[in-house]
C-alpha cells in the first residue's frame, strides 16, 4: 500500500472537469450535448497569437526562462496593468506562471497550515477551499449572497476575521456567480483592513476584462495602503482565449516574490518559452479581439437571463461580470446537484450544481454562457421542457 501523507486525503477537485469528461463521453456515444459546463471561451486562440508562439519556436525560443518568465512580457504585464488601471507596478513583481491557478496554489501554500484561517468565497472557485485543507488551515467561507447580487460585503467580511486569520481571499468579477463587487465595498474593506495588518489578500482578477453594463473593473492594484500584502492573480486564459496554453501573471509584495520563485524553481523551472512570447503578442497587440469577445459573451448574457427566467420556478439575477450565470433553482423542488446530473443525463445539457462551488451554493447551478447562441437558445428550450415534464428529485 502507498503511503501517501494525509494531506492528499483532504486535497479536492474542480468538479467541472468530471462534468466535462462525461459530457464528452456522452457525445461519443452519439448523444447531442449542449456544453454549459466549462468555464472557457469557445472562441480560438486569436491568429496573431499563434503566430507569435510559431515564431518563437521557428526562432529557437527553446530552452529554459527565468524562473519568473522573459523580462519583456513582465514589462507588458507592468504596462498593461499601468494602461488600464494606473498602477505602478515593477515588473520585478511580476512572476508568470502556468495558469491563473498557480498563483492560488502558491498563496494558499505560503500561508495556509494548522492553526491558521483562510477566508474565501463561497459560493467560489472550488480549488480555494481544496488547497487550504490541503494546508491544514481551517477554511472559513465567506457568504456571497443573491440579494447582494453576489457581490461580497465589506462588513461581512471583515466580521470573519480573527487573530488566527492569515489570508483573505476575493474575486470580482467571480466565478461561479458573475457577481461584480462596486467599488464603494472594495473602498469599505481596504479601508477595514487597516486594522488588520496581520491579513494578507490575494484578490484574484482573471474575469477583469469581463465586465458589461458600462460597470468598470476596480482592481486592487489602485490600492497602494495593501500593496505590501496584495498578491494579485490574472492571466491569459479568459481574457485571450487561451485555457490550454496555461498562461498566468501574478504580482507579489517582495518577501512572497522570493517564495513564489523559489516554488517555480522547485517544481516547473519556467513556463514554455513560446508560450510567454505569445503572452507577449496577446498583451501588446491589438485588443479588438478581446472587445469583440466581450461584446459576443454579452449577447449571449442577456439572452441566458431573459431565457431563465422565463423557465417555471427559476429565477436569475444579471450578471454583471464574467461568462456565467447562476440561476435560483430552489423553487423547482430540485436539489442542484441532481438536477445540473438529470439535465445532462437526460436532457444532455452540461451545467455544474451550485454546491460544487461550496456550502453556499445550495438552490442555484452554474452555466457557463461560453457558447453559442444558438446552442444557449436550444438549451434553454430543452430546459423548459425537462422542468415542465420532469418529476423533482429532492
Ligand atoms: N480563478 C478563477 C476564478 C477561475 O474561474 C479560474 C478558471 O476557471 C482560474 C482562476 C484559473 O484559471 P487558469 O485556467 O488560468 O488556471
Amino acid at each position: 500500500m502507498l503511503d501517501l501523507v494525509p494531506a492528499f486525503a483532504r486535497i479536492g477537485e474542480e468538479n467541472a472537469f468530471a462534468v466535462l469528461a462525461r459530457a464528452t463521453d456522452l457525445a461519443r456515444q452519439g448523444r447531442d450535448i449542449i456544453n454549459l459546463g466549462i468555464g472557457q471561451p469557445d472562441f480560438a486562440t486569436p491568429g496573431h497569437i499563434v503566430e507569435a508562439a510559431i515564431k518563437a519556436l521557428r526562432d529557437g525560443q527553446h530552452g529554459y526562462t527565468p524562473a519568473t518568465g522573459i523580462l519583456p512580457l513582465r514589462e507588458a504585464v507592468a504596462a498593461d496593468v499601468h494602461r488600464r488601471f494606473g498602477a505602478e507596478v515593477s515588473p520585478e513583481r511580476v512572476m508568470v506562471v502556468p495558469g491563473g491557478k498557480v498563483t492560488m496554489f502558491m498563496a494558499i501554500l505560503m500561508f495556509g497550515q494548522p492553526g491558521v484561517e483562510i477566508l474565501y468565497p463561497d459560493p467560489g472557485f472550488p480549488i480555494y477551499r481544496s488547497m487550504i485543507e490541503f494546508t491544514g488551515a481551517t477554511p472559513i467561507p465567506v457568504p456571497i449572497r443573491e440579494e447582494n447580487g453576489f457581490a461580497f460585503s465589506a462588513d461581512e467580511t471583515l466580521s470573519l476575521i480573527t487573530p488566527r486569520t492569515r489570508l483573505l481571499i476575493i474575486n470580482s468579477p467571480a466565478n461561479p456567480t458573475g457577481g461584480v463587487t462596486p467599488k464603494a465595498e472594495i473602498d469599505k474593506l481596504v479601508a477595514g483592513l487597516a486594522r488588520f495588518p496581520r491579513v494578507a489578500l490575494m484578490s484574484d482578477e482573471i474575469y477583469d476584462q469581463m465586465t458589461y453594463d458600462g460597470e468598470a473593473h476596480c482592481s486592487l492594484l489602485t490600492y497602494p495602503e495593501i500593496r505590501d500584502r496584495l498578491i494579485l492573480l490574472n492571466g491569459w486564459s479568459k481574457t485571450y482565449a487561451m485555457t490550454g496554453w496555461r498562461m498566468g501573471w501574478s504580482i507579489w509584495p517582495e518577501k512572497a516574490y522570493e517564495a513564489a520563485r523559489k516554488l517555480a524553481v522547485n517544481s516547473f523551472s519556467c513556463v514554455n518559452a513560446p508560450a510567454q512570447w505569445a503572452g507577449l503578442a496577446a498583451l501588446t497587440g491589438p485588443q479588438d479581439d478581446v472587445h469583440r469577445m466581450v461584446a459576443e459573451f454579452d449577447r449571449r448574457r442577456k439572452a441566458v437571463v431573459e431565457g431563465l427566467n422565463a423557465l417555471p420556478g427559476v429565477s436569475a439575477i444579471t450578471p454583471k461580470g464574467a461568462f456565467y450565470a447562476f440561476p435560483n433553482i430552489s423553487q423547482t423542488g430540485w436539489k442542484a446537484k441532481k438536477l445540473a446530473s438529470a439535465l445532462l443525463e437526460k436532457a444532455g445539457i452540461a451545467t455544474i450544481g451550485g454546491p460544487d462551488f461550496g456550502v453556499h451554493g445550495e438552490g442555484y447551478i452554474r452555466l457557463s454562457y461560453a457558447n453559442s447562441l444558438e446552442n444557449i437558445e436550444r438549451a434553454l428550450a430543452r430546459m423548459g421542457e425537462f422542468l415542465a415534464t420532469e418529476k423533482a428529485a429532492a
